[in-house]
């Protein structure tokens, strides 16, 4: 018996020390720490990674104050609390804290053995490092509304955030404003100074307008130099236009960047607002992007709001933008010849051509619409090279067929006559239809002159040497005054029809017409007066000795047969 007796205690020591040692183990590789409670002895032990979350043991109930005061405030009570479940009855809490003075994430775990009788035995805790987690964790969320250059709200959290204004608004009935800001000339930076200096510059701003921010101005970093803002209820200091102020206020003052350089900025903004221009917020959004390029236009460094107009144009501008993309020029596009006459002798001095185009669904789109847009997106080389190839060999036949000397006007775009290679083109073109340089004459607007003018008149110089005739269109419209024409190779201006227009009726308009035409006579140039249409303003012209006349009056555009019908006409007179 007793033999059996020390033989089972000594089985269970073996089992005891291996529970122990398991137990160890345990304890020395798991990075958690532990504290164990045992309510028999009201005993508290502390375990394993202990070392690494406090500096302190707990052996009884007081001890445990020691926890409370190491934890940030918001997590005492929940602690106080999740240790001490066994009061409400449950066997299993798990809940995180955080402590005071160290960037420590602990997951607490606590678990209650009861007995048979419910009464609680045992409490283990166990304290876990979850910092690096929660830090994961903080980045995605931070990532997923913010920016990281600028630290203002990302795109798609700000188009939550509007979503989110939007249906106060709705339920409020107030207005909410979206005014979408991007930086003028923003290459001129990226391209002189480095991306790295964009970036910088972008995230200045962005910490600028950071502080303008507040429960009813949101405010994102859109994109790579375009920054939207959306405003709960504008009104007072808060309004669109009080905002753009101490915006362009703080833009009057350089950036003072990382290396020493001082940069100054400007900005095109576009303002929308609900419910006017739009319901929804990408709408709202697109509206105000729409008008911010309608403030560009107008000369940067300004703001535009919403406007059903600007719309439309832009609309139009997509549709014709995509129409261009499928003319078949043959198929498309004609030209149309209006005649010229000398204003003294009546005798026909040339044609200008004018380009008509003829969509597939049968429509005529007027040059004077499209003209512009495919400046913009580039089509214009092309379809300007098939108006000179188009002309010049309708001119050609008409020349072999009737001998009689006729000037080919042709409108030449600033983008087409800016291209390198232009003369060249010009040049081949002419020589393919065995036509000289003198019968043609290339018309040009003032606005080719405005961004460059040196190199547009050397270009010009250029031309003129090639025996090319120049003739400036439009003349009155733009900015040009007589002396600053001095410099620049040109043989005829034509007058525009906004003052032949008003000619007889406005006294001012009659006095700036006569004075224009007699500088311009002493100048040695040539003038003509376009959309003369009335028989009284052709007289009124000629008495100015203006040289030569074209309008509706003397012939309107037509397609080459009707030129060629003038022309039998002509030489079987002369025959
Ligand atoms: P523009 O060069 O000033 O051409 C004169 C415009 O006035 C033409 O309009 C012509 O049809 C119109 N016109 C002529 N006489 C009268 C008149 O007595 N009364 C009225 N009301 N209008 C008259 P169109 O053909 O619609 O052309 C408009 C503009 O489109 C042209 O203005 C020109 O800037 C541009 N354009 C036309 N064809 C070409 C082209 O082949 N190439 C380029 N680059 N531009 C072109
Ligand atoms: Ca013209
Ligand atoms: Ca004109």
């Amino acid at each position: 018996m007793k033999g059996t007796g020390t033989q089972q205690l000594a089985q269970e020591n073996e089992r005891l020390r291996r529970d122990e040692k398991m137990l160890r183990l345990l304890c020395e590789t798991s990075s958690s720490a532990f504290i164990y409670y045992n309510y028999l002895e009201d005993r508290f032990e502390t375990m394993a990674n202990w070392d690494h979350f406090f500096d302190f043991s707990i052996s009884n109930m007081e001890d445990l104050s020691k926890l409370y005061d190491r934890v940030e405030e918001q997590y005492e009570i929940p602690l106080r609390e999740g240790l001490f479940i066994e009061k409400q009855k449950r066997d299993r809490e798990s809940f995180e804290i955080k402590l005071k003075d160290r960037r420590l994430y602990i997951e607490v775990e606590v678990n209650v053995v009861y007995d048979s009788d419910g009464k609680p035995t045992d409490k283990i805790i166990r304290f876990k490092d979850v910092t690096k987690l929660t830090a994961q964790k903080d980045e995605l969320t931070y990532m997923a509304y913010y920016d990281t250059l600028t630290g203002l709200y990302n795109r798609n959290y700000f188009v939550r955030l509007l979503g989110e204004f939007l249906r106060r608004a709705e339920e409020e009935t107030k207005k909410v404003a979206v005014m979408f800001m991007d930086f003028d000339d923003f290459r001129r930076v990226n391209d002189g100074m480095g991306i790295i200096a964009g970036d910088e510059l972008v995230q200045l701003f962005g910490q600028y307008l950071a502080g303008l921010m507040n429960s009813n101005v949101v405010i994102s970093h859109f994109s790579t130099d375009i920054y939207c803002i959306a405003i709960y209820d504008p009104c007072g200091v808060r309004s669109v236009d009080m905002i753009y102020r101490v915006i362009r206020e703080r833009l009057k003052k350089p950036f003072k960047m990382m290396d020493g350089q001082e940069v100054t900025m400007t900005v095109s903004v576009g303002v929308s607002e609900y419910p006017e221009a739009a319901m929804g917020t990408l709408e709202l959004i697109n509206c105000a992007e729409i008008v911010m390029f309608k403030a560009k236009s107008r000369g940067k460094d300004k703001i535009q709001y919403f406007d059903g107009a600007i719309l439309e144009e832009f609309l139009q501008t997509v549709t014709i933008q995509n129409k261009l993309k499928e003319v078949v020029f043959e198929q498309n596009f004609t030209m149309y010849f209006q005649p010229q006459y000398y204003a003294g002798s009546g005798k026909l001095r040339g044609v200008e051509a004018l380009i008509r185009w003829r969509d597939n669904k049968g429509d005529m789109i007027s040059p004077s619409v499209f003209i512009p847009i495919a400046e913009k997106n580039g089509t214009i080389v092309p379809i300007g090279n098939w108006v000179i190839e188009k002309s010049v060999q309708t001119y050609a036949q008409w020349r072999d067929k009737y001998h009689y000397p006729l000037v080919l006007s042709l409108n030449v775009s600033a983008v087409q006559c800016k291209k390198r290679g232009f003369i060249d083109c010009l040049m081949k073109i002419l020589e393919k239809y065995d036509v000289s340089p003198g019968e043609i004459e290339i018309e040009v607007t003032e606005t080719i002159l405005i961004d460059d003018f040196s190199y547009i008149s050397e270009q010009l110089n250029e031309l003129k040497q090639t025996g090319v005739r120049i003739s400036l269109d439009d003349f009155g419209t733009g900015f040009s005054s007589l002396s600053y024409l001095k410099g620049l190779p040109i043989d005829t201006l034509k007058i525009d029809k906004t003052f032949v227009d008003t000619l007889l009726t406005d006294k001012n308009t009659k006095i700036i017409t006569e004075s224009i035409i007699y500088m311009v006579k002493r100048l040695g140039y040539e003038t003509v007066a376009e959309g003369v249409e009335t028989k009284e303003q052709f007289q009124y012209l000629k008495e100015l000795e203006c040289d030569m006349i074209q309008g509706y009056y003397m012939g309107r555009p037509m397609p080459a047969q009707g030129i060629a019908d003038i022309l039998e006409k002509l030489t079987m007179k002369v025959g």
